[in-house]
């Protein structure tokens, strides 16, 4: 979608279902790099008008995007499910969050505020203001294929910037059809224009394009590190969110029953394919054995199957090259001395999709690679502690600092942690992954690079600051 209308590309890819690999969701377009340069010279010529338009306008559009994904919440919730592979429920639930997401910031539209500062130099008074900052470039992943575009695009052009979204090859259609509803709302021509294709043709173009003031990249820590060398480069504003090593801490005086859900919900569903997943189970030595046990026994009377089926709880991994990977790191975790107790197979299903049924390692320690790398599969591993000490301490012993849990009824222990993890989200009894859209999302450390997204604080990276200083004559 290019300067409002919709173009074809030389080649397209078709899109299958995880779930079911005959499902063909649809052949979507590789656009050339010469295509990104017209999305942006578009985006370009769109800006002025976009960005001087009453704050009131760019707000009603933006209800009205939020309006229309709810109205075809059940389309957009099973084609999300097909092409991503997360049940239906978690992809209806997804949908909603992208509606949601454009209502908020629809209201956003309408608060972009100033200061005003008493001027050192007298009868002079200096106001510090905000202004958008032209294209935005975003590039997101396959696992929240509505949502991560939506909390981009929404803040982007509530402030008045215009946009350039590639999304992820592997879940186009999502991208595809919210790119549909955002044209048939009233955004103007050029303000919002989608290029589907590879990251190293269209990815790459868009990071490298000196029309482009800034980029928003929700993706692999690898990925992310390279853009923003390029980015720095050429001096272009970078917003970065990465991969997490998500730490859930279980101590002794927990609900052991809450503390189950909680992993089993925060490590395993959605296929364990959430940036947020809690991937080490930190417990404490005298709940351990039973730990294990009961989430084991949890976890083979869980289903996986096909998506859009009403009794899977999980659906398949995203792709074969995603598979093979979860595979081999279940190899590496037995060979490194790490004992499977549950899972860790491929599944066949009424249908050929890739099934992988839930695997948990005990016996595991903070130095093994299935401890140490983002897989972004069903797989996590439990390391056994002596005591609230040591666990803090092995939950803060990695590079990445996502999201961080523990499970305690301690309510100084529970601050304690709150305060000392290395993360950018904490969660207290609660499971790592799963955020409300009106607070900053983020992390720390190897997480996350640039100010904050969603909430209030998406302003900051959406608009600069300019001061002013004027003197009445
Ligand atoms: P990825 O880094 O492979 O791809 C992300 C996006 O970057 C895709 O659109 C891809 O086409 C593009 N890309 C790839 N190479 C590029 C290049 N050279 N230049 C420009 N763009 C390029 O990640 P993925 O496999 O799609 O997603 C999984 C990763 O995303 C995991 O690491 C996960 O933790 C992370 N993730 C993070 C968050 C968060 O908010 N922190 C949320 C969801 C997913």
């Amino acid at each position: 979608l290019i300067d409002g209308a919709w173009i074809d590309a030389p080649q397209t890819e078709a899109n299958v279902s995880p779930s079911d690999i005959a499902d063909v969701i649809g052949h979507f377009p590789l656009a050339t790099a010469d295509m990104v340069d017209g999305a942006v010279d578009a985006a370009k010529r769109a800006f002025p008008a976009w960005s001087r338009e009453i704050p009131e306008k760019r707000a009603d559009i933006l209800d009205r995007i939020g309006q229309r994904i709810a109205q075809e919440r059940a389309f957009l919730g099973e084609v999300l499910a097909r092409e991503e592979g997360k049940v239906l429920a978690d992809a209806l639930a997804e949908v909603d969050r992208a509606s949601r997401v454009f209502r908020f910031f629809a209201g956003e539209a309408l608060r972009v505020t100033g200061e005003t500062v008493a001027s050192l130099r007298g009868q002079c008074e200096a106001t510090v203001r905000r202004r958008p900052l032209g294209v935005v470039g975003m590039i997101t992943p396959w696992n929240f294929p509505i949502a991560i575009p939506a909390w981009k695009i929404a803040p982007a052009l509530a402030f008045g910037n215009c946009v350039v979204l590639k999304p992820a090859e592997l879940t186009p259609a999502c991208a595809w059809h919210l790119a549909r509803i955002i044209r048939e709302c009233g955004v103007p021509a050029g303000v919002f224009n989608l290029v589907c294709g590879s990251g190293a043709v269209v990815g790459d173009r868009l990071v490298r394009h000196r029309g482009v003031a800034a980029i928003s990249f929700t993706g692999s820590t690898t990925t992310g590190a390279r853009i923003a060398a390029i980015a720095a480069g050429r001096m272009a504003r970078v917003q970065l969110e990465m991969g997490g090593k998500n730490p859930l801490v279980v101590l002794a005086d927990a609900d052991l029953d809450q503390a189950i859900e909680i992993a089993l919900n925060g490590a395993f569903f959605q296929t364990g394919q959430r940036c947020t997943a809690s991937s080490r189970l930190i417990v404490e030595a005298s709940v351990h054995d039973a730990f294990v046990s009961e989430l084991a026994a949890r976890l083979r009377s869980l289903n996986v199957g096909h998506a859009l089926d009403a009794d899977s709880t999980i659906g398949p991994v995203v792709s074969e090259p995603q598979l093979a990977k979860d595979v081999a790191y279940i190899r590496a975790g037995r060979e490194e001395g790490a004992q499977l107790v549950t899972g860790g197979e491929v599944l066949e299903r009424r249908t050929e999709g890739f099934y992988l049924s839930p695997a948990l390692f005990a016996e595991t320690t903070n130095e093994m690679r299935i401890n140490r790398e983002e897989i972004f599969g069903p797989v996590a591993g439990v390391i056994r502690v002596a005591d609230y000490d040591e666990a803090l301490a092995v939950a803060n012993d990695t590079e990445f600092g996502l999201s961080a849990g523990i499970c305690t009824a301690s309510h100084k222990i529970a601050c304690h942690f709150r305060d000392h993890a290395e993360a950018g989200m904490v969660m207290i009894n609660l499971p790592t992954a799963g955020v409300d859209y009106h607070v900053p999302f983020g992390g720390s450390k190897g997480s996350s690079f640039g100010s904050r997204e969603q909430g209030r604080q998406a302003v900051e990276f959406y608009t600069s600051t300019y001061t002013a200083y004027d003197r009445p004559l």
